[in-house]
């Protein structure tokens, strides 16, 4: 996005991002991951390195990563509302970055009105 440099602009682009603002199914801050794994069985197929495919979901809190195994049924919804959550912080992001735009200017054009007088 590139942020434009008049705050009637900045207002427009802040406003279809507004719009935008809403969540189209339940949102996950986590990601949806694949891991091979071993179950712990010696005479299973995954000990002779066939090893089980899981889908899990991990996150971080307080720097500490947490993991929730995904049944494969729900792993398209996981993945939706993931997906969501990621629309939705880029969203977040170019909000903000466009409200500071509109902070700068207004102090960029009182600067130049002092200016003048
Ligand atoms: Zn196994």
């Amino acid at each position: 996005m590139k942020i434009p440099q008049h705050p009637t602009l900045i207002r427009r682009f802040l406003l279809a991002r507004q719009k935008q603002l809403q969540a189209k199914s339940p949102v996950l801050a986590a990601s949806l991951v694949t891991i091979r794994r071993t179950c712990g069985n010696p005479n299973c197929r995954c000990a002779r390195g066939k090893k089980h495919l899981g889908h899990y979901l991990t996150w971080k809190l307080q720097a500490k990563t947490h993991t929730v195994y995904v049944p494969v049924e729900l792993v398209p919804q996981a993945k939706q509302w993931t997906q969501e959550h990621r629309r939705l912080k880029q969203l977040v992001r170019e909000l903000t970055q466009l409200s500071l735009a509109l902070i700068q200017t207004h102090v960029t054009a009182r600067r130049r009105r002092q200016a003048r007088s």
